[in-house]
């Protein structure tokens, strides 16, 4: 059974790894030194260079990172090391099962930061930089990264505790009860992210009285959307691309423009990617989104709940002792097929979403404001005009550019 498991595990391993490959290989095959004509006039040649060289660089930059990401857990998974770093921690002489798992897990998570930190590093000041797109000082991306560190360690410290504890206690139920755990906490995070976590980072502000303003106000009084509930943020102290987003839920929904998107374009612009984002809100997606997610984590709790308690999950990683953690780890490969479907499905509803909103921004604002909007974002976020569609279809949580434009033409 555990040679089984074994070589199952190696096999999916390897084949969801050469699967991302392929579909890289696949985005490059649609490479083109030539504009091609369907982008004509959305690109010049010059930005159409650039973002094509900026395309490749961030592929062959996945391309080694994701490699070593393989390799690394390839020969931590075969030579048992899993296993090797669970008996450590318990011979450190710590008996309560939770506290053993917490402390596997802070040690993989921290292991796992300070490998991942030269990448993080140089794709922000070497790549990003390279494009003109990085503003961030090493003082704040270090910053950064002690605050993530932190904020994961308490959070997901806290949540992991919980489930653990469920875990040694729960029996049969675990399942239904380490839902209710996780349904509640992004409910809360959807509550309060944007006043707990995101002040943290950036700073949110009211936008200013102007144009801008009055022309937002006229729009949002006829949508139904209070001007409270919008807001500006620095995006520019990281990076000079631009976004704009909706969360939240009930009363505590916003929509968060980056400054960066307000310098670029022009009010009607503006006013028309707000229009998308109100769309997101009027046709309930936030509600949609969290509905799938749900149903995705019982699912994949069921199953863990079902198997889990089986010894070949630590056993496949070198252990004898039975362990939360362990099973958490073979459990997370063995999903990765069912993870990916679901991910699929999840990206294609993102994209259904994404359709649904431009509509509601060309029905209650115009189309063409939007069009032009989506157009210069994708240009001055060197955005790959040309992916090919199975990538597309397995990675895009939007539309592409040609995509959005056709579908707006298609309902103008
Ligand atoms: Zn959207």
């Amino acid at each position: 059974m555990v040679e089984i498991l074994f070589y199952l595990l190696i096999c999916i391993l390897i084949i969801n790894f050469l699967l991302e490959r392929w579909l890289d290989y696949l985005n490059s095959t649609k490479w083109s030194s030539e504009l091609p004509h369907e982008l004509e006039g959305i690109y010049d040649d010059e930005k159409y260079k650039k973002s094509m060289e900026y395309e490749k660089i961030k592929h062959h930059f996945s391309t080694i990172t994701e490699s070593l990401g393989f390799l690394t857990v390839l020969v931590l998974f075969a030579t048992g090391a899993f296993g090797w770093l669970d008996n450590a921690v318990r011979s450190l002489a710590i008996k309560n099962p939770i506290h053993i798992s917490l402390i596997y897990f802070a040690i993989l998570a921290l292991l796992t930061e300070i490998a991942s930190f030269p990448f993080k590093w140089y794709d922000t000041f070497i790549i990003e930089e390279r494009f003109g797109f990085n503003k961030s000082t090493l003082r704040l991306f270090l910053l950064d990264q002690v605050k993530g560190l932190l904020i994961g360690a308490l959070v997901g410290g806290s949540i992991l505790y919980l489930i653990v504890w469920i875990y040694l206690v729960a029996g049969n139920l675990f399942w239904l009860y380490t839902l209710v755990v996780i349904s509640s906490f992004s409910v809360f995070m959807l509550l309060f992210y944007s006043s707990l976590i995101v002040p943290l980072f950036n700073r949110q502000t009211p936008l200013e009285d102007g144009d801008l303003k009055d022309a937002i106000t006229s729009f949002s009084l006829k949508t139904g959307f209070l001007l409270d509930n919008i807001f500006v943020i620095d995006g520019s102290k990281r990076s000079s691309k631009a976004n704009a987003y909706f969360t939240g839920l009930g009363s505590k929904k916003r929509i968060v423009l980056y400054d960066t998107l307000i310098s670029e374009l022009n009010t009607e612009e503006i006013v028309a990617v707000l229009a998308h984002e109100i769309g997101h809100y009027r046709k309930h997606h936030v509600y949609s989104g969290l509905l799938f997610s749900l149903l995705s984590t019982a699912l994949m709790l069921y199953i863990f709940a079902l198997v889990s308690g089986h010894n070949a999950f630590s056993q496949v990683l070198g252990s004898d002792n039975p362990g939360f953690h362990l099973a958490i780890i073979s459990f997370g490969i063995l999903y990765t097929p069912l993870s990916l479907v679901i991910g699929l499905g999840m990206n294609f509803l993102s994209r259904v979403n994404e359709y649904q909103a431009d509509r509601f921004a060309r029905e209650e604002y115009g189309g063409q404001y939007l069009a032009s909007a989506l157009k210069k974002l994708s240009v001055s976020n060197l955005s790959n005009l040309t992916p090919h569609p199975f990538y597309v279809f397995f990675h895009y949580s939007h539309p592409t550019l040609l995509q959005r434009l056709n579908k707006l033409k298609e309902i103008m």
